[in-house]
């Protein structure tokens, strides 16, 4: 049967009207308000308030939730294409914008009561920054290992423990918070509970000094009988668990978004200069080994764009994604340390230093295999699938 022309599929990189609108208003809300700020963010470890609320006006904190509630209505993908743009010039900036929409709002979105969508969403949407706390000091890779208890106390519960490395925290006003309620039962006794920053016998501990996306908080947080109404939990009591794994399988590629936006920002920079820079009379870009080097970069940042598109646009498109989110989260953060590597070889010494961007990407790259499971859980669950797969 021959197809019809509009039956034919579009090719994964062509945008829409709405997403080429949307990607370019971000594209220039990057390189002419974030750029300026990112060697001092970095330096300081600090990002910028101002900055937030420019994410909150152009509607970067809420892409996905309805306009009933403050949102954007847009799409998942749109937030990965939010991610990706804002990566590109600064990994910090993205995470704080990923954090929010792929982890946070995706959970309320999905498990939330009507009640709890009115009363967080517009919030999230107007200018609380949400933070995802279930990592702790014990439980990283086995995170249903975590010990934080939630004990029942009248009409709510009262939360003891404490979570660690927890992003967006410094800045954040909303926590969505895995505790246990029933630690006999293991893993079905983790429940997942919304948390205000305000919330008696809470608080936010120490900020973690790190190697990159410095910028980008994270801290300990500390519960000590934190009360929380019932009215609070997500989801049911005791199903914790699989909000965690399916809000971490869609977290997934976003940090896919961010690694691919790392890399393709460390091509920029990098064609730029070779184009740039002399040596023996020419352009350094006209030698061949340079020229191979870029070629490899751009053949690695494409093949990244196409798996990280495609998960994106299936999960979109209500199909499984599970195996490709794994898959794209993997590769992508391989790319990122590769090619930011490899930019600041094409920048010679000055890729070296922090007077350039490229150096910063490289120190940004590494925490894509860490966060959000690391590059051995990713190739866990990817075996899962392909060894349970019917054939
Ligand atoms: C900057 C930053 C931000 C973060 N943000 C958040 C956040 O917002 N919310 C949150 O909840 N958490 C957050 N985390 C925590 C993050 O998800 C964990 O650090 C990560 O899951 C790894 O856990 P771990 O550090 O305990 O390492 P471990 O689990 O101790 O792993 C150490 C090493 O052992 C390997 N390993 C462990 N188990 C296995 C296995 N079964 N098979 C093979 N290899 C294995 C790992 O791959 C890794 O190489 C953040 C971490 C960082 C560094």
């Amino acid at each position: 049967m021959v197809a019809t022309e509009s039956a034919v599929p579009s090719p994964l990189t062509q945008l829409s009207e709405e997403e080429a609108l949307f990607q370019a208003s971000v594209r220039r809300f990057a390189r002419e308000r974030l750029a300026p700020h990112v060697r001092s963010m970095d330096d300081a470890g600090v990002f910028r308030q101002d900055l937030l609320r420019e994410f909150f006006e152009l509607g970067l904190m809420a892409v996905e939730v309805p306009e009933q509630f403050g949102g954007q209505s847009g799409t998942f993908f749109q937030s990965v294409l939010a991610i990706e743009e804002l990566a590109r010039v600064d990994p910090s900036a993205a995470v704080i914008v990923d954090v929010q929409n792929t982890l946070f709002l995706n959970a309320i979105l999905h498990w939330g009561t009507d009640e709890q969508k009115r009363r967080w969403l517009p919030r999230a949407a107007k200018d609380t920054v949400a933070s995802y706390a279930l990592s702790e000091a014990g439980s990283g890779s086995d995170a249903f290992a975590l010990t934080t208890r939630a004990v029942e106390d009248g009409d709510g519960y009262r939360i003891t423990g404490r979570k660690l490395w927890i992003t967006n925290a410094g800045e954040a006003g909303f926590f969505l918070l895995f505790a246990n309620v029933n630690p006999e039962q293991g893993y079905k006794g983790i429940t997942a509970f919304l948390i205000e920053r305000d919330c008696p016998g809470f608080q936010v501990g120490k900020k973690e000094d790190k190697l990159g996306i410095r910028a980008s908080s994270t801290c300990e947080l500390i519960l000590d009988g934190c009360y929380v109404p019932k009215s609070n939990v997500v989801g049911e009591l005791g199903k914790g668990y699989k909000i965690a794994i399916e809000t971490l399988n869609e977290g997934r590629i976003g940090i896919g978004g961010q690694m691919l936006g790392l890399a393709q920002g460390a091509l920029d920079h990098a064609l730029a200069y070779a184009q740039q820079r002399k040596q023996f009379g020419k352009s350094i870009s006209e030698f061949q080994g340079v020229q191979f080097e870029l070629a490899e970069m751009a053949v690695d940042v494409e093949a990244t764009r196409l798996m990280v598109y495609n998960a994106a646009r299936l999960h979109d498109a209500g199909r499984p994604f599970l195996t490709e989110a794994a898959m794209c989260k993997y590769f992508a953060s391989q790319v990122a340390e590769r090619v930011a590597s490899r930019a600041v070889e094409v920048l010679g010494g000055v890729g070296f230093t922090k007077d350039y961007p490229v150096e910063k990407l490289y120190r940004d790259a590494k925490i894509g295999r860490i966060y959000e499971g690391t590059s051995n859980m990713q190739k866990v669950t990817i075996a899962k699938q392909l060894l349970n797969r019917d054939r």
